[in-house]
């Protein structure tokens, strides 16, 4: 059976890679494969990771339908940003794997930089078969689960997603960063 499967990390954890890494073995066994990721991106479709590898692929926003996205023959899913997905669009991604078999993989952020969970992340938390964590190391040396901004900017928006803006940290430097940067918690 089908799973739906949410690989979450905290920034620059390597999401995106692991996403083009499962496309390349789907693509190497002659399997399609369909890619996804949020509009709020400035690169006009690619689905771009820190080693530079990209690959074409389809932007998703909150009114995207997937019940009625044509996924011609595709294998797998793939939907990179899925912290952006609504709790509707979830449970249509749950609906695809359970009635029309085919496996959903969504790469994403569990919490914001400021510590909330993200809508489609909590759906995904709660819907998803099976969850895995891709881990990134805290300068600490301890596991990074948080993200804090590393300039200080006007921009307190959740999605605002440019990966050079935040630095990954474990919980006790992300509440230590954000009572010296005055950021309220
Ligand atoms: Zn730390």
């Amino acid at each position: 059976m089908a799973k739906l499967i949410f690989t979450y990390g905290a920034m620059n954890a390597g999401k995106t890679t692991s996403l083009l890494q499962v496309a390349h073995n789907y693509e190497e066994r002659g399997l399609k494969t369909a890619i996804f990721t949020y509009n709020d991106c400035d690169n006009n479709g690619s689905c771009f990771c820190r080693l530079g590898v990209s690959k074409k692929c389809t932007i998703f926003n909150k009114e995207t339908d997937f019940m009625e996205v044509d996924l011609a023959d595709a294998s797998i899913l793939l939907i990179d940003e899925a912290q952006f997905l609504t709790k509707q669009q979830v449970f249509d991604l749950g609906r695809i794997t359970s009635l029309n078999d085919v496996p959903v993989m969504c790469f994403g952020l569990r919490t914001s930089w400021q510590g909330n969970v993200f809508e489609g992340s909590s759906a995904l938390l709660g819907l998803a078969d099976e969850l895995r964590e891709i881990r990134t190391i805290c300068c600490c040396g301890k596991r990074a689960t948080m993200a804090m901004k590393t300039q200080s900017t006007d921009n307190k928006s959740e999605e605002d997603i440019g990966h050079d803006k935040y630095v990954s940290l474990c919980r006790k430097c992300w509440l230590l960063s954000a009572k010296s940067g005055g950021v309220t918690l």
